[in-house]
């Protein structure tokens, strides 16, 4: 009876071992599927610092070999030959191109891996990955052409130069602040560059950038003399009337804010600094060659009710509450007076309540230099429109935050608000904008 059991043992054990090895081969044959082999980025332009990731994995089998291979024209180069031991199922590798290893321009990565499958009588499935690229280590070359930049803070000024190769990124870089130089029609590069309002002189340090395809990055220096500005001080009370007569119409933009003067500041401060990140992004929609003629215009017949960079401390009951920069110039003429547009241009915004400005339109003149026509009552125009010097785009109001009818006018450089008065001088405009232009 013992022996007789301990047959029935054994032959359990057989079966069960059996079993086990052709579940393991049928598993191994039952896999068919090739490892996966992922190059990234899977092309492009790549420098000494790009790493090109490849990344392979048989979840079923497991990998058993590996080999990448670099090819540029007749140069091959083997840059990794790997058998894996049992049971790796992942692969991860940065190749990084070394000095003199290859020359610039075209070459190709080429990944090869196969599994442990006895799929194709016992060859395993393989994969082949392969990555086409473009070494390119050298920056582009800039040559600056123009030799004068007389600027004045708060003011712009235009520099025109050459780059070698396409890039895809170039213009003026100013601290933080980036302005874009746009390709004129002789292949040379614009670029209509401000010295901020809050730039002082010993901070002022612009430099012409240009990066190619590959984030190869120069900068170049230029001459230029700076002129800092020391802006008028401005005093301005916030009455009760004001705030009651104002601040309904921001409840829904700041909902939910208990006291008038709580919400003035919301709006003062926050809503502000939302319009200038609006004016920024509409600075980018501009034309790439200047599409103004000579000087601008300005309202007729107003006064200057507020000066461009004025120190403003806003007080309520005597208390100091806020400061702010006064960013265009006031112009105050009749009530719903007509306002032409300062120089031709397209529309690019014409839109009820924009913040602060409430109706306001913005005209884009090329190269990011836009005027913008705030607190008007009313609006002739529409987005895409092509306006002339001296056409009537609008009529002066109060909406937004102004306490009575006026323009608000700001004239803009790729979104940064700049001095309107160099705009309004024809001897300025000749002298340190169309001179220069071919
Ligand atoms: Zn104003």
């Amino acid at each position: 009876m013992a022996k007789k059991k301990s047959r029935i043992g054994q032959f359990i054990v057989i079966l069960i071992i059996v079993g086990i090895i052709g579940t393991g081969a049928y598993l191994l044959y039952k896999d068919t599927t090739a490892p996966q082999a992922v190059l990234s980025p899977e092309k492009g332009y790549i420098t000494y610092e790009t790493p090109i990731n490849v990344n392979i994995s048989d979840v079923q089998s497991g990998l058993k070999a590996v080999k990448i291979v670099l090819t540029q024209g007749k140069t091959k180069e083997t840059l990794t030959e790997k058998k894996f031991p049992k049971g790796t199922f992942d692969y991860n590798e940065d190749i990084l191109i070394k000095k003199k290893q290859i020359k610039q321009g075209n070459f190709e990565i080429a990944v090869w891996a196969v599994d442990t499958s006895l799929a194709g009588f016992g060859s395993g499935n393989a994969v082949i990955a392969r990555g086409n690229y473009t070494l390119d280590t050298i920056p582009p070359k800039i040559t600056v052409q123009t030799s004068t930049h007389n600027m004045n803070q708060g003011g712009c000024a235009l520099v025109l130069y050459n780059v070698n190769e396409e890039p895809s990124h170039t213009g003026v870089e100013v601290g933080k602040d980036f302005f874009p130089g746009y390709k004129q029609p002789d292949g040379s590069y614009a670029c209509l560059f401000a010295m901020p309002y809050y730039t002082k002189e010993k901070d002022f340090h612009p430099v012409v950038v240009a990066e190619d395809a590959a984030k190869n990055k120069r900068t170049s220096t230029f001459w230029y003399h700076a002129n800092g500005k020391n802006y008028r001080h401005d005093r301005i009370n916030i009455s009760d009337r004001f705030l009651a007569n104002k601040m309904p119409q921001f409840e829904n933009e700041f909902p939910g804010i208990p006291s008038q003067t709580e919400l003035f500041l919301k709006v003062n401060r926050e809503l502000r600094v939302k319009n200038r990140a609006e004016l920024h992004r509409i600075g980018r929609d501009t034309s790439p060659t200047f599409l103004f003629e000579g000087k601008f215009l300005r309202l007729p017949n107003a006064a200057t009710k507020a000066g461009f960079g004025d120190k403003r401390t806003y007080y309520h009951n005597g208390h100091e509450i806020d400061h702010q920069t006064h960013l265009g110039i006031d112009l105050a003429s009749t009530r719903n007076a007509p306002v032409p547009a300062a120089n031709n241009g397209r529309v690019v915004l014409a839109a009820n309540d924009f913040g602060i400005y409430g109706n306001a339109i913005i005209i884009d003149h090329g190269l990011g230099l836009q005027t913008l026509y705030s607190h008007l009552s009313q609006m002739n125009v529409e987005p895409g429109d092509m306006v002339e010097r001296g056409q009537i785009i609008a009529k002066t109001g109060a909406t937004g935050m102004a306490g009575g009818d006026h323009l608000h006018y700001g004239v803009i450089c790729s979104g940064i608000p700049v001095n309107p008065v160099e705009w309004w001088d024809a001897t300025w405009i000749k002298n340190n904008i169309t001179s220069k232009i071919k």
